[in-house]
């Protein structure tokens, strides 16, 4: 039950083998692989929630917090739905 609140959950949420699977962490992931696949299309929460078979409510949440370091809240449209929203892209990555 520690899927709550979490500080500093980088390491520990990668290498917990599924013990206690939050699924926010779990949801989390899987929408950043799938912004990550469909760029540089990007999806507005609703259809990414959609094709994760999550709630938009989910959706959101685990777009906020940690996921904020690498999206990027953007204005653009939605290669699902076609609308101009606000959505989550990927920030871009500096050069290593
Ligand atoms: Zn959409």
């Amino acid at each position: 039950m520690d899927s709550g609140r979490a500080g500093a959950i980088g390491l520990h949420a990668l290498m917990t083998p599924g013990g206690s699977v939050g699924g926010g962490e779990d949801l989390r992931r899987r929408a950043l692989a799938s912004i990550r696949t469909s760029a540089p299309f990007a999806y507005c929460d609703a259809c990414l929630a959609l094709r994760l078979g999550s709630s938009l409510a989910e959706m959101a949440a685990a777009l906020a917090g940690e996921a904020e370091a690498v999206l990027a809240r953007t204005r653009r449209a939605c290669y699902g739905c076609g609308r101009t929203v606000e959505l989550s892209a990927l920030s871009e990555e500096p050069p290593r």
